[in-house]
C-alpha cells in the first residue's frame, strides 16, 4: 500500500534528501563519523551550517542586511524571544487570524507584565472561528511601535496572508512556519521572520530567524540564550545547535534549489491545492471552512463532510487506506490535508480517486 503523509508537521520530507542523508549516515563525506557525531565547531559542521545559510538566503533571495539564524525551542519560543528583543517600552501589534497568532499575541500579553511594553490586538477573526483574514486597519498603527506581527499561514484554519498590509514603516514580524519557502514573499518587505524548521524545512528541532540588523536588540535581553544579538554575533554557535537538523535543512534546501527555487514551489503548491479545492467546491458532500479563496492556504487544506460521524469515518477509512495523518487539529475537528513541498501531486490525486468513492457510498 501506497503510503501519503498529509501531517501537518512535522511533515513529509523529500524522499531523495531521506536517501541522501541515509547514504552518508554512517560515513559523512570521507570523515568516518556520522553527522550527529560531528563536533559543532569541526570545519565539517562549519561547513555545513554555512552552505545551509548560503542556500537559504538564494532560495529567499535574503538581502546582505539581514542575519539568518538557526535556533531552537521552536516558533513557540520566538512567541516570548520577539518581545523580549524588539518591543521594550514599545507598543507591538498582533494581528490574530488563527490560534497560533492567538498563543503568540498570549505570550506577549503574558511577558508585558513582567516586561515594559505594550502589546495591542490589532486585529482578529476569533468571532468567526478565524475563517478569513481580517481586515487590518492600517490607520490604527502608531508610527513609533515596535512591529507588527502577522502569521502568513494558519497551520489549523488553512488560512494565508499573501498581501501584507502598508504599516507606515513599522516593521512586520512574521511567523511563517508553515508556508515558509512554500509561497514567494519578499523578505525585505519583513522587519523579522521566523519559521519551525518541521514543515517544508526540515526535522523539529531547528528554527530559522531572519532578522533585519537594525533591529537587533542593543541592549542585553535578559538571557543569552534568548538574545538574538548574542545568537547573531555567534553566528548561531553561541551553545551546541540542532546539528543533524541543520544538516537535513541543507540537504533540503539543496533539493528545493534543484527544482527550481520557491517560484517553483508555489506554482506546484498551487497546482495541487488547486486539485482539491476544485473538487471541494463542486461537491455537494464536501465543503471548506474557508469561504473566501484569496484567503485560502495552499499548504494546509481543512475540510468537512455533512456531519461530525461522517468525519470520524472518514479519518478512519482514509487512515486504513495509507492515507496518514489527514485528521483535522484536536481543536477544530474534520479534516485536514496538508499539501507541503515536498507532498507529491499523486497523493492528491488519490485522496481525490477516494474522497469520489466515500462521497458515493455515504451520499
Ligand atoms: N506557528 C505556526 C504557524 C505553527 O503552525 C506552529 C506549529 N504547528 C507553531 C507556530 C508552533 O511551532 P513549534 O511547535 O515549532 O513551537
Amino acid at each position: 500500500m501506497t503510503i501519503y503523509n498529509f501531517s501537518a508537521g512535522p511533515a513529509v520530507l523529500p524522499k531523495k534528501v531521506l536517501e541522501k542523508a541515509q547514504a552518508e549516515f554512517l560515513n559523512y563525506n570521507h570523515s568516518g563519523m556520522s553527522v550527529m557525531e560531528l563536533s559543532h565547531r569541526s570545519k565539517e559542521f562549519d561547513d555545513i551550517i554555512q552552505d545551509a545559510e548560503a542556500l537559504l538566503r538564494e532560495l529567499m533571495q535574503i538581502p546582505d542586511n539581514y542575519k539568518v539564524l538557526f535556533l531552537q525551542g521552536g516558533a513557540s519560543t520566538q512567541f516570548s524571544m520577539l518581545p523580549l528583543n524588539l518591543a521594550k517600552g514599545k507598543k507591538a501589534y498582533y494581528v490574530v487570524a488563527g490560534s497560533w497568532g492567538k498563543k503568540a499575541y498570549t505570550e506577549a500579553v503574558k511577558l508585558s507584565q513582567t516586561i515594559d511594553f505594550e502589546p495591542v490586538l490589532l486585529a482578529t477573526s476569533e468571532d468567526s472561528n478565524f475563517d478569513h483574514i481580517p481586515a487590518i486597519p492600517e490607520d490604527g498603527i502608531d508610527p513609533e511601535a515596535a512591529y507588527v506581527h502577522v502569521t502568513t499561514n494558519n497551520t489549523i484554519e488553512g488560512t494565508s496572508l499573501y498581501d501584507l498590509p502598508d504599516t507606515k514603516g513599522v516593521p512586520i514580524v512574521a511567523d511563517m512556519s508553515s508556508n515558509i519557502l512554500a509561497v514567494n514573499y519578499n523578505v525585505s518587505d519583513f522587519g523579522m521572520i521566523y519559521a519551525g524548521a518541521q514543515k517544508n524545512i526540515g526535522p523539529a528541532g531547528v528554527t530559522i530567524v531572519i532578522i533585519r540588523e537594525d533591529l537587533l536588540n542593543n541592549e542585553p535581553a535578559l538571557s543569552s540564550m534568548l538574545d538574538y544579538r548574542i545568537q547573531a554575533d555567534n553566528h548561531s554557535l553561541y551553545n551546541t545547535p540542532p546539528t543533524f537538523g541543520i544538516y537535513m535543512a541543507k540537504l533540503v534546501f539543496e533539493h528545493v534549489k534543484e527544482l527550481g527555487g520557491v517560484a517553483q514551489m508555489e506554482k506546484v503548491n498551487r497546482q495541487k491545492s488547486g486539485l482539491l479545492y476544485d473538487f471541494i467546491d463542486q461537491s455537494d458532500f464536501y465543503s471548506s471552512p474557508v469561504k473566501q479563496a484569496t484567503d485560502r492556504s495552499v499548504a494546509n487544506i481543512p475540510f468537512v463532510t455533512p456531519n461530525t460521524d461522517l468525519d470520524k469515518a472518514f479519518n478512519q477509512a482514509a487512515d486504513e487506506a495509507g492515507f496518514k495523518n489527514i485528521k483535522g487539529h484536536r481543536s477544530v475537528g474534520g479534516m485536514r490535508a496538508s499539501l507541503y513541498n515536498a507532498f507529491p501531486i499523486e497523493g492528491v490525486e488519490a485522496l481525490l480517486a477516494f474522497m469520489k468513492d466515500f462521497e458515493e457510498e455515504h451520499q
